[in-house]
């Protein structure tokens, strides 16, 4: 099994506006609320490919209860644990045109209690799992070191982990001697982890997939929108191109990207395949209206047109 953590899951609430008043009443009749949280995302997508998935995370109040709600109508199993402070909203109105303004909660504060109690509520769920993917930032309260303490709690027992966080947080996890399986930074991201060193030619880029910083880091895949991705996996790196598509929504594909791989890893592909199952993933995602969702009937079209070449 699969199981997928969110420690900072939120109700995202879009508001569609013709022109948006400043400083006045704005009443809004096209609203959309639905949980939302990288880790629900890659919860989705691993529902919508078959694959047997629990989410997990910290959920509190009323928008926690939300959150819950949706998940049960999705028919995705949960298994959160509850937090005294409420969960948070994200508030994004589009208006003036495609202009999108955004307003968004830092959500609860866990306390030092409720942070070792997941710990301890993580191992009870452990049992029958063989991967686990972590998404997103750490809510207040946490220490900047505690994925680590996850990540060492599934390392333990064999359980392959899958991170995509980014940041410090991301830096903490690279500094320490408990690697996660895989990482999937996208280019920004990875620029950021060399000090914001333009990656201009292949060599340099394969160069920074094969330094130091990623010992001990069997997989890293650097995605890059619609140019596809550059991946180090063990000692080779490949450049992978994806087809071009019209697409309609390519936000959550990162997240798309970490379900199609965590379904690779789950299904123990050959190192090609789980690249070119990570890659459908994302690129069936900007096909979809929904953040992090696919139709995972054109699955097969997608991962045929997917190329793997090694990077020299
Ligand atoms: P997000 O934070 O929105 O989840 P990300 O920045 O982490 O995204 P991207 O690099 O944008 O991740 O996308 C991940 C993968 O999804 C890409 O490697 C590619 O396979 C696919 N993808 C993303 N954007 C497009 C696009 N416009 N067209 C086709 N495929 C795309």
């Amino acid at each position: 099994m699969i199981l997928t953590i969110t420690l900072n899951p939120s109700v995202d609430i879009n508001y569609q506006l013709d022109t948006l008043h400043i400083d006045d009443v704005n009443r809004v009749s096209t609203v959309s609320k639905t949980a939302g949280g990288k880790g629900l995302n890659v919860a989705r997508v691993l529902s919508q490919l078959d694959e047997s998935v629990t989410a997990t995370g910290l959920l509190g109040g009323t928008i926690g209860e939300y959150i819950k709600n949706q998940l049960n109508d999705q028919e995705i199993p949960e298994r959160f644990m509850p937090i005294s402070q409420e969960s948070r909203n994200c508030i994004a109105v589009i208006h003036d045109s495609g202009k999108q303004t955004e307003i968004l909660e830092s959500g609860p504060v866990i306390s030092k209690e409720e942070g070792d109690n997941f710990l301890n509520h993580l191992e009870t769920l452990l049992d029958e799992v063989a991967v686990v993917t972590i998404s997103g930032s750490l809510p207040k309260g946490l220490p900047d070191d505690y994925y680590v303490k996850v990540i060492k709690k599934c390392k333990d027992r064999n359980i392959k982990v899958i991170l995509d966080t980014s940041g410090s947080v991301l830096k903490n996890v690279m500094d320490s001697k408990v690697k996660p399986f895989a990482i999937k930074p996208n280019i920004d991201e990875l620029k950021g982890l060399f000090s914001d060193s333009d990656f201009t030619s292949e060599k340099a880029i394969r160069e920074a997939l094969q330094s130091e910083k990623f010992s001990g880091i069997e997989c890293v895949m650097v995605s890059d929108g619609s140019k596809g991705s550059y991946v180090k996996w063990e000692e080779n790196s490949y450049k992978v191109t994806i087809p071009k598509v019209d697409a309609v929504n390519p936000v959550g594909s990162g997240d798309a990207t970490v379900a199609g791989l965590a379904s690779a890893l789950e299904n123990k592909q050959s190192v090609e395949e789980g690249i070119k199952t990570a890659m459908t993933t994302g690129v069936l995602n900007a096909l979809n209206e929904k953040t992090g969702s696919i139709d995972a009937t054109d699955f097969d079209a997608i991962f045929d047109q997917i190329t793997v070449e090694a990077l020299n």
